[in-house]
């Protein structure tokens, strides 16, 4: 897919996961990172992300599907450190325009520490 493996070094979070662009991580392993989003949308809101630079979920294939269970697993296993695990959490990801958006590397934003409303804006 175009666009899937480019040179990423103008990539905001390639920059973060590469270490050369400062962020509060709160998880990393070889396939993932997640750190604390610079205009948090709640008590807690982290973005996790893989290593590896995929734009969004629109171009995701089967061959993504092991990284894409590794983040959504990494996500629930972040909310659990946040201590959201009793009162609950959301998972979104924003895909292309409509979707909201604006940085195109693949990430979830884990959201929580309040009640969220549905639908959203
Ligand atoms: P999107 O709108 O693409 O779904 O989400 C992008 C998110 O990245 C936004 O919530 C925005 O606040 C966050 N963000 C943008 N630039 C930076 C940055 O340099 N550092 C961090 N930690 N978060 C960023
Ligand atoms: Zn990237």
């Amino acid at each position: 897919t175009p666009g899937k493996e480019a040179p990423v070094s103008d990539c905001l979070f390639c920059r973060i996961a590469a270490g050369s662009l400062p962020a509060k991580i709160v998880h990393q392993d070889p396939q993932c990172v997640a750190f604390e989003d610079l205009h948090p949308q709640a008590p807690t809101h982290v973005l996790v992300i893989p290593r590896k630079h995929v734009s969004s979920l629109r171009e995701c294939g089967p061959e993504d599907q092991a990284i894409l269970g590794h983040l959504l697993l990494a996500c629930a296993a972040v909310a659990r450190q946040k201590g959201l695990g009793e009162h609950g959490y959301r998972i979104v990801a924003n895909s292309g325009r409509d979707g909201g958006q604006t940085v195109f590397h693949l990430h979830f934003h884990l959201l929580g520490g309040r009640a969220m409303t549905w639908p959203p804006g």
